[in-house]
């Protein structure tokens, strides 16, 4: 008999709006009353994959001189520190496709109050790169994979490279990292039969599995049929691999639901962002690689901050517009309504 994961204990709390109040002058606060302390930076658009659900195969990137240097990435870090950001994620595109990488995670983690620096990577590139990074004082990496299947993953990559992000997952290992977490997307009648076989690779190699909500953020039209849903996940885990039980630690106002395999023997997070929103909690600011703030992965809205960090840099103008931009935050993303707007960009512009 399996344990049945108490899903009710999943709820997040619901602050009201406090919309009579100003913009303060310190922690980055909304009118819902959120303090952000979470960073995610995009450093480039380019991706060597082309997932069907995050970008359009004849993608037109942006020109290197668009994107941020690592001096102006690391200048927003320092203006935001202060402001209450101390934990900070860098991704893409592709983040490896960015050269020197290991010398823009060194600048990140040495800025005084940043705590916490992450890589989201799809791993192709991180076999050779793994320790450089982890020299450079990485310590927390996510790495995609959606299917151990050749096929289906040529199928949902429109690449080919499956071995490649398995030896950049071993190369994670070997440089040290723990935990590792590995990211699938689940969608519907595409990889829902990877749900198992990824959990039992992610016990036996000593990985956090984490199953990702196909969301609207992609080239393509979303269907909500397609979406498989995180207690589908569940359930099927428990079924065919092993009983789950709310993680130790569990934090709900973290995006990932946490469980831990009742014989002790791993752990499995989900996403999900259609079925179980965490708007009400969420604590992330995104700077997309050409210097743009948003305050949410659907925002439609976004702050150019670029010409404040090149050129005569304004700091205290840009902790003003960071602040603003968080103050402005919406209540959530809507995609269970009908007034859901898709942005324009797609996931891999944006940063994910
Ligand atoms: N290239 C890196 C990678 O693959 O991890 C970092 C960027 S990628 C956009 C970050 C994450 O966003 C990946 O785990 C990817 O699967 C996820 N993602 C992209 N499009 C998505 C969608 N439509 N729904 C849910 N997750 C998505």
């Amino acid at each position: 008999m399996s344990a049945k994961v108490p899903l009710d204990m999943l709820g997040t709390p619901a602050p009201g709006p406090h919309s009579a109040l100003r913009a303060p002058h310190s922690a980055l606060v909304d009118t819902f009353g959120r303090v952000h302390s979470n960073l995610r930076i995009s450093v480039t658009d380019r991706c060597n994959l082309r997932c069907t659900y995050c970008m359009p195969e004849d993608v037109v990137f942006m020109d290197r001189s668009e994107l941020l240097s690592f001096e102006e990435i690391t200048h927003f870090v320092r203006v935001a520190a202060p402001l209450g950001i101390d934990k900070v994620r860098l991704t893409g595109g592709e983040p490896l496709m960015r050269k020197h990488l290991d010398r823009l995670i060194r600048m990140v983690v040495e800025v005084p109050g940043i705590k916490d620096v992450g890589l989201t990577t799809n791993g192709l590139l991180l076999a050779d790169r793994a320790q450089e990074f982890y020299d450079a004082g990485l310590r927390r990496i996510n790495i995609s994979l959606d299917t151990l299947d050749a096929g289906r993953f040529r199928a949902l990559s429109r690449r080919d490279g499956l071995e490649q992000v398995l030896e950049g997952i071993a190369g994670a290992k070997k440089a040290g990292f723990h935990p590792i977490k590995v990211n699938a997307v689940v969608i519907r009648g595409l990889n829902d039969v990877d749900v198992v076989p990824l959990a039992r690779f992610a016990r036996e190699h000593g990985l956090e599995m984490r199953y990702i909500e196909y969301m609207p953020i992609g080239a393509e039209a979303w269907e909500r049929d397609k979406v498989y849903f995180a207690h589908e996940i569940l359930e099927q885990i428990e079924r065919e691999v092993a009983p789950l039980a709310p993680a130790k630690d569990y934090d709900p106002r973290a995006p990932a639901m946490e469980f831990r395999y009742a014989d002790g023997r791993g752990s499995v997070g989900i996403i999900a962002s259609i079925s179980r929103p965490f708007c009400m909690s969420c604590n992330r600011v995104r700077l997309t690689s050409e210097g743009k703030l948003r305050n949410c992965l659907f925002a439609l809205n976004e702050v150019d901050v670029k010409p404040l960090l090149r050129g005569t840099p304004d700091d205290t103008r840009l902790a003003e517009i960071i602040r603003q931009n968080v103050w402005d935050k919406w209540e959530g993303h809507e995609i269970n309504t009908a007034r859901f707007v898709k942005p324009q960009r797609t996931m891999h512009a944006i940063g994910g």
